[in-house]
């Protein structure tokens, strides 16, 4: 299928647009599940989530099952596969069940599992991420067999169920069982268009540490007027200290924390400077502050894609009460999070922050780091015949040919399917950039239910026509 097929004339867009009303009303359905996976209580609807899903796998011909995680208290797996000819490609398709929690409930319209539908968008938790997405993945399986009664490729589908609470299920799946889910090709629409009518294609994701680190100075609360002078200040030392590991404007300053950084090839930048980007819209309407301090010598979408960050996130200590309190405390924490990009590696970041840290701690305090979280940074293929069969198939499901993004977020899966598995891996998304996830108002926009199916059936006849030469690229 290309563009010139005509809308018309290809019997899987005919099918699509046939289905789109059974298929909303079967988003709807899921949407009414809550699927939280951070709070316990919602288990039962993960699972309930993940069954719906395994469901609809089986009715449309994938065979589907629920696999317990391998971890304990994990959330479970959707895994399905279907087979239709060893001497064919096989394509991994991968989304999430799971949703971000709803609050704050009070800022939401009408309640978030009760789905509302308002001219082309549908308004709940999960309706962008993942499950609209997700789905229209499914869907573009549904329409192939539904149009041609048979895949071009072999089918392998993962959907996890801890992707929004930072489980390892997949991973461990995946460490458990490593050909499970191998495949020539994966599938992922876990994002969002550039802008409305410009779909993209991610090549990068940034990876992450996140970190807690403690400062003790005395053993108790003190008074700034009987000890100040005397007494060591555990907030006065993390400020110190944090203040040390970024300027103002300036460079990270952990050792060797930039010695793997990859700066993007020229043609990728030329390629990101001549995107529908408008820097002031994105400082007024997104970001809504009176200036866009960073790194000096990158451009803005390069510091969002391309450049590692440090991020404080919260510091707890001392009297945070209204009006005046003259307390030395004994204790402070901070929240910090570095992003990381392509080549940087995680671990030795986590130990170029201990170093750091111990470099500059103050006299009179102790201090600890603890790594609460470390994802790698992810590349994806730019010149593989994989990119180019998305390439196409996203031009064929939107009209328009693709732009080649960066995603400045972390998504573990990836790292998983793209760096563990190996699998040359499309990631794209069908969402809009307003959609609001993991916020109040989250929508999703109907017509790409078809889009994003016509998208992905294209994939997999795309991917079934590159054969075998998909293996050894
Ligand atoms: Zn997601």
């Amino acid at each position: 299928m290309s563009q010139g097929d005509g809308v018309g004339r290809d019997p899987v867009r005919a099918y699509a647009e046939r289905a789109r009303e059974s298929w909303t009303k079967a988003l709807v359905e899921w949407l009414r599940i809550p699927s939280v996976s951070a709070l316990p209580e919602h288990a039962a609807d993960c699972a309930a989530a993940a069954a719906w899903a395994a469901g609809r796998l089986d009715a449309m011909g994938v065979p589907a099952q629920v696999v317990p995680a391998p971890n304990a208290g994990g959330l479970p797996l959707v895994v399905a596969r279907r087979d239709e000819d060893p001497a064919l490609a096989t394509v991994l398709l991968y989304g999430h069940y799971d949703v971000q929690p709803a609050d704050p409930l009070d800022q939401w319209t009408s309640p978030p599992f009760a789905p509302r539908i308002v001219g082309d968008d549908v308004f709940a938790r999960g309706a962008d991420d993942n499950k609209g997405q997700c789905w229209a993945v499914l869907c573009g399986v549904a329409a192939l067999l539904g149009a041609e009664g048979r895949l071009p490729v072999n089918l392998r589908v993962v959907l996890e169920g801890e992707e929004e609470c930072g489980g390892h299920a997949l991973a461990d799946l995946v460490a458990a069982d490593p050909d499970r889910l191998r495949a020539d090709a994966a599938w992922a629409a876990d994002g969002s268009l550039f802008t409305p009518g410009l779909p993209a294609i991610y090549t990068a994701t940034r990876g992450i540490v996140y970190a807690e680190l403690e400062a003790c100075g005395g053993e108790t609360d003190l008074h700034s007027g009987m000890y100040g002078g005397a007494a060591p200040n555990p907030l006065l030392a993390l400020c110190h200290v944090l203040a040390g590991c970024k300027p103002w404007n300036g460079a990270v300053t952990l050792p060797g924390f930039y010695d793997h950084v990859q700066r993007p090839a020229a043609d990728e930048l030329a390629a990101w400077a001549a995107l529908p980007f408008d820097e002031a819209a994105y400082q007024r309407d997104e970001v809504r502050a009176p200036a866009l301090p960073g790194e000096h010598g990158y451009t803005l979408l390069e510091r969002l894609w391309a450049r590692p960050t440090f991020e404080v996130h919260g510091i707890v200590g001392g009297f945070v009460g209204a009006g005046a309190k003259t307390v030395i405390p004994s204790r402070a924490v901070a929240k910090i999070s570095l992003r990381l990009v392509p080549d940087q590696d995680p671990m030795e970041v986590v130990r170029a922050l201990e170093e750091r840290v111990n470099f500059l701690r103050p006299e009179g305090v102790t201090l600890t780091l603890r790594a609460l979280e470390a994802e790698p940074p992810v590349r994806l293929p730019t010149d593989h015949p994989v990119l180019d069969a998305g390439r196409r198939a996203l031009s064929a499901g939107f009209g328009r040919e693709p732009a080649l993004v960066r995603m400045g977020g972390s998504l573990p899966a990836l790292a998983v399917i793209a760096k563990v598995l190996g699998i040359p891996t499309v990631m794209t998304g069908f969402g809009l950039p307003d959609d609001r996830l993991h916020a109040p108002d989250e929508k999703f926009h109907l017509p790409h239910l078809v889009h994003g199916a016509v998208a992905t059936a294209a994939f997999l006849r795309e991917v079934g026509r590159l054969g075998a030469r998909v293996r050894l690229g």
